[in-house]
């Protein structure tokens, strides 16, 4: 059976995925704890990736080398940064690019050095998959969606999404991330600190990869504010509703 590893940035992120597992056994390995178990009747790796590209790639490296992972999913939250996605909302990632990569003169300004590319495509498969679930799994306007925290039911986008080692909250940050990716030919709709770097590990060894990310913030001077209630109270939630209904969808 093929092994799927699900990646969280964040501890209350993990938290709803991990009561699913059944069998869950718990594996001490590079800092980091991996729990395998079984989902759905998938068989399944957990793990936080910790925050950061580095901390990001080290665990996918360590999920595929110690733990057999095949198909990684990575569910997190970020800042929406593109015209239109706003927090509450949800993106599938088309493929990832680091904005902050800038081997320039040597390489063009985001070209990974000897990949001979900027952007990391995630899965078409395994990202359409996860589209599904997202549409079906996430509520509906009418439906229940945290009216306190959130103005407008869920929407869902899919795209490129932009990692750096930055917690981006300003909006002149914004301003140049978004200018400079527009400049070489990119639009990003969010920003984050992991995928680009779960999304390089999984092309070197040929693994299928998809991500989502739940909008927590606008990457503005708000951004910090009630990060962690946002967190607990909707992108949790919401992570364990769409993988839920990933995992009744994806073949074993
Ligand atoms: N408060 C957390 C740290 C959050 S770091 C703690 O105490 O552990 C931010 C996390 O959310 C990272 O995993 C990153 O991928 C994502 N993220 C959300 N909004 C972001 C933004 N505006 N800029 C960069 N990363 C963001």
């Amino acid at each position: 059976m093929t092994t799927l590893a699900i990646v969280s940035a964040l501890l209350d992120e993990q938290k709803g995925l991990l009561d699913q597992l059944q069998q869950p056994t718990q594996h001490v390995r590079a800092g980091r704890t991996f729990w395998c178990g079984q989902w759905a009747g998938h068989e399944v790796v957990l793990v936080l990736s910790k925050v950061g590209k580095v901390a990001a790639a080290s665990t996918t490296a360590t999920l595929i080398e110690a733990f057999g992972a095949e198909r990684v999913l990575f569910t997190g939250v970020a800042g929406g940064i593109g015209d239109g996605v706003k927090v509450g909302d949800v993106v599938v990632a088309d493929a990832f690019i680091q904005h902050d990569l800038d081997p320039s003169p040597f390489f063009p300004r985001y070209e990974i050095p000897l990949y001979d590319r900027a952007t990391m495509a995630c899965d078409e498969t395994l990202s359409a998959l996860l589209f599904e679930a997202v549409k079906s799994g996430l509520p509906k306007a009418g439906d229940h969606f945290h009216r306190d925290i959130l103005l407008e039911a869920p929407g869902v986008h899919r795209g490129l999404i932009a990692s750096g080692d930055q917690f981006v909250c300003d909006p002149a940050d914004v301003n140049t991330i978004r200018a400079d990716l527009q400049a070489a030919g990119h639009q990003a709709l969010a920003v984050e600190m992991e995928g680009a770097a779960v999304a390089q590990v999984c092309f070197d060894y040929g693994i299928p990869f998809a991500a989502m990310r739940t909008i927590s913030d606008r990457a503005d001077a708000d951004a910090h504010m009630d990060f962690s209630a946002f967190v607990q109270q909707v992108a949790s939630p919401y992570a364990l509703a769409i993988v839920s209904q990933f995992m009744r969808i994806l073949p074993k």
